[in-house]
């Protein structure tokens, strides 16, 4: 399972989750000239499937699909392969969709209209990621230890898979561990989007990082909630 991304021979396969034709034609001539090998599916059903069957190197997930969401499409793929990297499409701004998408395991999304080349350097950053030697950069906090260049997290001898927004928010607290980070300067810097500090997106965020780190989730030791301003880290 964790040959995803590693395997350097042989064409790269991007399977499409989309259901506008146009974008799908545009997509796999697009790729197919940048030398990935492409499927394409236009439900989400028929793209859970073919995710288990085709075993692709990277997802590219349309949002709205007519049978299900891409939500529910990304997190049930999710619950059989955690690493293969999944790309969000979406027409959507708002910050509260971007970062549900992530929360619902996507690596990254990128908003239509997109440009070909940009959503290229996107799928390649992914590969990158996915590429890392696994032991460039880890810290430890409570009892878990967070490996960065493999987003994973190991706690009592078992391995989670984080999303790179969770090794992110996890970074920059650690940055900054013993003291409060503004909500605001966390979406800015880890979602990049400009902060409204009344989002709950980010709490529920944090309250999901909780159960995969903490040992009791509820009563939390490391990721703490600093009232009207933000988080701290106590590693
Ligand atoms: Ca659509």
């Amino acid at each position: 399972m964790l040959d995803h991304g590693l395997v350097e021979a042989g064409k790269r396969k991007i399977l499409i989750i989309e259901d506008e034709p146009h974008i799908v034609l545009g997509l796999e001539d697009a790729l197919r000239f940048e030398g990935f090998e492409v499927e394409s599916r236009t439900s989400g059903r028929a793209g859970v499937e073919a995710a288990k069957v085709t075993r692709p190197d990277c997802i590219l997930l349309d949002l709205m699909l007519p049978d299900m969401n891409g939500y529910q499409v990304c997190e049930t793929i999710r619950r059989s392969d955690a690493v293969v990297p999944i790309l969000m499409l979406t027409a959507r701004s708002q910050e509260a969709d971007k970062i549900r998408g992530l929360d619902s395991g996507a690596d990254d999304y990128v908003t239509k209209p997109f440009s070909v080349g940009e959503l290229v350097a996107r799928i390649r950053a992914l590969f990158r990621r996915a590429n890392r030697p696994s032991e460039l950069f880890s810290f430890k906090v409570g009892p878990a230890t967070v490996n960065v260049a493999a987003q994973v997290l190991e706690k009592d001898g078992e391995a989670e898979k984080l999303s790179f927004y969770e090794v992110e928010l996890l970074k920059l607290l650690y940055e900054y561990a013993g003291q409060p980070v503004k909500r605001e300067d966390i979406l800015e810097r880890v979602w990049g989007v400009e902060g409204n500090p009344s989002n709950r997106s980010i709490d529920n965020f944090v309250v999901k990082l909780r159960k995969k780190l903490e040992r009791t989730p509820n009563q939390p030791e490391h990721i703490l909630t600093v009232y009207g301003y933000g988080y701290k880290l106590v590693p």
